[in-house]
């Protein structure tokens, strides 16, 4: 035998399979997604998926748990696209010292993602960096993972950041962790503009 014709034979079989798969995953109803891991790219994943729900002219809407430059471009863009933006107000960061201001911040965005969950107009609904908000207690896990459990049918949830809880990806249906090979920071270069925020 060829070459040429084991590798077809190969494809052949592989191809029998991942449409026997396709055709077994017949529900239709939208999902939990959870992006979490110390790499890059779980708050642009977020985006990716709000930008490709909006290009099939869904109804989206973003709750983001960490205020700010961290994540702002697209809030720009989405918004001109009827995409609604809640952001915690206080200036939240990783040297927050004061924690009685960023649970009341944090609670005060999580009444409108609440509202979003609630509402079976939002197709996509990105929850970015809410990891934290559960982490560090600001938030009440039991409320949280019911409103996601209660949403419309048709409704898909996307959360993201670090070290998220083990209920979260018990819920979720679909988790990937982004793992850290590298990251330019690491070589002193700067966070930039449209790729970093
Ligand atoms: P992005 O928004 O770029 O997808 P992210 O959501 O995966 O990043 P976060 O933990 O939310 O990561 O951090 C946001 C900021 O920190 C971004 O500017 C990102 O480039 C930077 N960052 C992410 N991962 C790392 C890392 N491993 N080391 C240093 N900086 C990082
Ligand atoms: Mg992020």
């Amino acid at each position: 035998m060829s070459d040429n014709s084991r590798h077809q034979e190969r494809q052949q079989k592989l191809k029998e399979k991942v449409d026997a798969r396709v055709e077994d995953a017949q529900q239709e109803r939208g999902i939990v997604i959870v992006i979490t891991g110390n790499g890059k790219g779980k708050s642009t994943s977020g985006f990716g998926t709000i930008a490709r729900a909006v290009g099939h002219d869904q109804k989206c809407g973003v709750a983001q748990f960490i205020k700010g430059t961290w994540a702002c471009g697209e809030r720009d863009l989405l918004e001109q696209h009827d995409v609604d933006f809640h952001v915690m107000a206080t200036g939240f960061t990783w040297d927050t010292q004061d924690k009685t201001a960023d649970t009341v911040a944090a609670i005060a965005v999580w009444k409108e993602a609440k509202k979003m969950l609630a509402d079976d107009r939002y197709d996509v609904v990105l929850l970015d960096e809410m990891t934290y908000m559960i982490a560090y207690d600001y938030l009440p896990l039991d409320e949280v993972i019911e409103a996601i459990q209660n949403r419309p049918a048709e409704q898909t949830v996307v959360i993201t950041g670090r070290a998220a809880h083990r209920s979260l990806i018990e819920m979720a249906d679909t988790v990937s962790e982004v793992r850290n090979v590298k990251h330019a920071f690491d070589s002193g270069i700067k966070a930039r503009r449209g790729v970093d925020w």
